[in-house]
């Protein structure tokens, strides 16, 4: 296990030095940033396997936006939204690196939270098999990562140089366009709707973290939703509901940074959908969410800031035979053919699938109160109420963070897609999933649940005013 907890050494002293030389009481800084990440070439974009060629236009531009926050000790973090499906471990572990060499921040203390938009482009070492993509496209897609990892460091960067006086309220408000895909046919949603009859878990906390220049003015707010970002299936750049939600705050506040972050949204969907109408209205529903919950007085968060990151060695599950990729290297699915095609390459050159994959599992607490919990991959929406049953019900719970390898199901999503299926549309998120992903394996193993919570227990127990040792950084397979 490797865990780190985030408290500067000098704390202490700094805290001391501040009260003898300040008269002023101290205060959270801010920094905020954004660069344009739309791509200039037909990218092919991610999302859905039934693309059949890259995009032919731009809806709006895609973004990398990052805020960063130090406490009156001097402890920094860098939250990092992105308009794309999801990042890397590559791009995470590059990211923490280049972070820790111009600022000293350890991996703990950056956040890159992927907005899941499937209008946003492929990147490099993500999906391949899901797609025809040639040499020429790989290349495309290679050269187009190399320069947002340039971007998000740069913004990073920038949002740290720009750190200044600031006052944090932390809120949440409510929005319900988020269905539960699994317990609800599509076809069946609008009726259900009207009849008051949905079914299944869902999540439909906004959490709002606003962040104030001393003038009193928005200089940024962090919201979030648990719901995929994919009321869209066209060929157009855009950052779906979340894009339009994140510029309807932005043009109602125009001094301030809209950054957003999704959710346990790994089984929610935006519905009824596929409308651009309907992306827009559900970004504005969204963006009314915030603005209810930022007219709302909340408590001042005290400047204090604790960060803490446990990579867990997560166990996939059972390993597909010889015979069983030799059959569906013949199967007419064109991405289950790439999957085994290339498996059993591997297994013929000797080379050994991997058993294991380092999650990441993170928490930051502002003012002392305020917990925001970070999962990577896709969790499904059971991953919220766990922590919510667990932490309390205004805990914020974020997915699609740091690296999104595949979908995060709970131990009754996983149940639930072991064949024979209860029900015929299952199966994808706690199984087939693993296979868009191109992972070795049929599914995370039996244990991924207690592996997780283990981790979200460990992030979440750090003792306030205490430095650990730690070994946190992403490691390499
Ligand atoms: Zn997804």
């Amino acid at each position: 296990m490797n865990l780190r907890i985030g408290i500067p050494g000098t704390a202490l002293a700094a805290a001391l030095a501040g009260t003898l030389l300040a008269a002023e009481s101290p205060t959270w800084k801010a920094g905020t940033a954004r660069a344009n990440i739309t791509p200039t070439q037909p990218l092919w974009m991610a999302g859905y396997a039934s693309r059949t060629n890259p995009a032919t236009g731009k809806e709006m531009d895609l973004w990398i936006k990052a805020l960063a926050l130090e406490d009156a000790r001097g402890h920094r973090a860098v939250i990092l939204s992105g308009d794309v499906l999801g990042f890397t471990r590559t791009l995470h572990q590059r990211t923490c690196a280049a972070l820790k060499q111009r600022f000293a921040l350890e991996p703990d203390q950056v956040l890159l939270a992927a907005s899941h938009t499937h209008s946003g482009p492929v990147l490099a070492g993500a999906l391949y098999d899901i797609y025809p993509l040639d040499a020429a496209q790989k290349d495309l897609i290679e050269k187009y990562t190399a320069d947002l990892e340039a971007r998000i460091v740069q913004t990073a960067s920038a949002a740290l140089t720009a750190l200044a006086p600031a006052r944090l309220t932390a809120g949440q408000g409510v929005a319900g366009f988020a269905v539960n895909r699994r317990n609800n046919p599509e076809p069946e949603v609008p009726r259900r709707l009207a009849d008051g009859t949905l079914q299944g878990p869902v999540d439909h906390a906004v959490p709002v973290l606003a962040v104030y220049a001393p003038d009193g003015g928005l200089k940024a707010v962090l919201f979030g939703y648990a719901c995929h970002n994919t009321v869209m299936d066209y060929y157009r750049w855009s950052g779906d509901y979340a894009g339009f939600a994140q510029r309807a705050l932005e043009r109602s506040h125009p001094e301030a940074t809209a950054l957003f972050f999704i959710g346990c949204g790994g089984d929610q969907n935006p519905l009824p959908r596929h409308q651009l109408e309907q992306a827009e209205r559900y970004g504005l529903m969204l963006a009314a969410a915030v603005e209810e919950t930022l007219r709302t007085p909340a408590p001042t968060l005290s400047p204090r800031l604790e960060t803490a990151l446990e990579m867990v060695e997560l166990n996939l599950g059972p390993a597909p035979t010889e015979a069983e990729l030799e059959k569906l290297a013949a199967d007419s699915t064109p991405y289950q053919r790439r999957w085994a095609t290339r498996l059993l390459a591997d297994l013929k050159a000797g080379r050994p699938f991997i058993r294991t994959y380092p999650f990441p599992v993170q928490a930051w607490r502002l003012g002392g109160q305020q917990a925001l919990i970070a999962l990577g991959g896709e969790p499904v929406v059971d991953w919220a109420l766990l922590c919510k049953q667990q932490f309390g019900p205004r805990t914020w719970v974020a997915g699609y963070c740091n690296d999104v390898m595949n979908y995060l199901p709970s131990q009754r999503v996983l149940q639930e897609d072991k064949p024979p299926l209860a029900q015929p549309r299952w199966g994808y998120e706690g199984a087939l999933a693993t296979i868009v992903y191109g992972l070795p394996a049929w599914r995370w193993a039996d244990d991924v649940e207690e592996r997780v919570t283990a981790g979200i227990r460990h992030v979440m127990a750090w003792p306030p005013g205490v430095s650990r040792p730690h070994r946190a950084e992403p490691q390499t397979p």
